[in-house]
């Protein structure tokens, strides 16, 4: 039994769970106010954000119930092989802590991850039970999100998605031979075999709902995975192959993406430094691009530099389009939604705003300056009604003439 006090291996646990980036928000610059100028934090932990299925950002209480683990991955602050201070929470004092912040209006649900503390069989039970203690002893109906170990039975999986709204097991590496070479205790096929269960168990409880109106729910939030970034020598295209595989082949919600940080004491097969922040970032774009986009995972691949990397001064989506210019200019008035999408600077609600739009109006180059963050930017891709860009499509220093600042860049997407 821990006996240090429950607000000592609170600030333990949160810490050691904000290496975890399932419900991070990325590109974030680091910010705080600790030396007492100004208010706020970007790098606090403790208490994250998630987006229910219907949209709604909910607030959950972040920690691991263990940051003990009999595992080595070096890439990881918990490894066994770490002198990190340790401490761990029975499955009762997590659930009392969760309903505790819960009465307190701080949080609207659990995320529960854990090291490997005994076996994997073991981990997985109290990771269960923490879950079924609130949802049965308390009738907890917030958000709870699991970690699953894939080590772990499969009748424990089928017990976390029966009580949790969202489980996730993480890839953790985009190659097999990352997996081995950072992570020798863990199996590439084990964990996609545990993925699969899910998703079967997913598939199955949807369709039972919709016969029987009783039928139970299995992660009706559905599965997550996290890989990491930078740790081994995996390319960008890699890693949006990897991602597209693994959203075809096990339908999951969210790939997370997560930038190896350079822990204490590292091991010296790891890079010294972190990958650019950016290049997180470019990965989520790449992902929005095929989830929202309608891009195909090879034509997203495709805007990656000859060494498989994607560009980091310049978003995937005018990367494409640059290296794609027979495909431009699109007339805003005549193109599909699909070729509207494609055009840099025009996002989703843009686009949708733009087509309602031209039911009623030939639309003019000013209409679209009041739906974009700058009409300067689409004006090589697009054909409006008084605006052709001829030559402009072409020019070789295109880049050049419409490159953003690294800020800007970061808004092309909320257009
Ligand atoms: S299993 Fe690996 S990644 Fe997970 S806590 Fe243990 S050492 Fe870290």
């Amino acid at each position: 039994m821990d006996r240090r006090s429950l607000s000592h291996r609170l600030s333990v646990l949160a810490d050691a769970a904000k290496y975890d980036a399932s419900c991070a928000s990325s590109g974030t610059a680091k910010r705080n106010s600790a030396n007492g100028k100004g208010i706020g934090s970007t790098e606090g932990m403790g208490i994250c954000h998630a987006y229910a299925p219907d949209g709604r950002c909910i607030s959950l209480l972040k920690i691991l119930l263990t940051n003990l683990c009999i595992f080595d991955c070096h890439y990881c602050i918990n490894r066994k092989s770490s002198n990190v201070e340790r401490a761990r929470f029975t499955p009762q004092e997590v659930a009392d802590l969760t309903l505790s912040f819960y009465r307190r209006n701080y949080i609207e649900g659990l995320f529960l991850s854990s090291g490997i503390v005994k076996s994997s069989n073991h981990t997985m039970e109290q990771l269960v039970e923490t879950a079924r203690i609130l949802r049965e002893e308390h009738d907890f109906r917030g958000y709870i999100h699991l970690k699953a170990i894939p080590e772990a039975d499969p009748e424990l999986l089928d017990a976390a998605g029966r009580l949790a709204d969202r489980v996730s097991i993480n890839v953790e590496l985009p190659t097999q031979a990352g997996l081995t070479r950072l992570a020798p205790d863990k199996s590439a096929p084990q964990i996609e075999q545990a993925m699969g269960g899910l998703k079967d168990a997913i598939v199955e409880a949807k369709d039972a709902k919709k016969r029987f109106r009783s039928a139970p729910q299995f992660a009706p939030a559905g599965q997550s995975t996290q890989m990491i970034v930078g740790a081994d020598g995996a390319s960008d295209v890699a890693i949006i192959g990897r991602a597209s595989g693994l959203y075809q082949a096990h339908r999951l919600r969210r790939v997370y993406y997560s930038a190896f940080s350079p822990i204490p004491d590292a091991s010296a097969v790891l890079p010294l430094k972190r990958p650019p922040l950016i290049r997180e970032h470019r990965l989520y774009q790449s992902d929005w691009l095929i989830r929202f986009y309608g891009y195909g995972a090879r034509e997203v691949q495709d805007a990656a530099e000859a060494d498989g990397m994607l560009p980091l001064d310049i978003d995937p989506k005018l990367a494409w389009a640059l290296r794609f210019r027979e495909r431009f200019p699109v007339d805003v008035n005549r193109a599909p939604r699909e070729a509207l999408l494609r055009v840099p600077g025009l996002g989703v609600k843009a686009v949708d705003a733009l087509i309602a739009a031209r039911r009623h109006r030939t639309v003019r180059l000013a209409d679209l300056a009041r739906l974009t963050v700058s009409v300067a930017k689409i004006r090589p891709f697009i054909v409006a009604a008084d605006w052709r860009p001829t030559a402009l499509t072409d020019r070789v220093d295109l880049k050049a003439l419409i490159t953003p600042s690294a800020q800007e860049q970061l808004e092309l997407f909320a257009a």
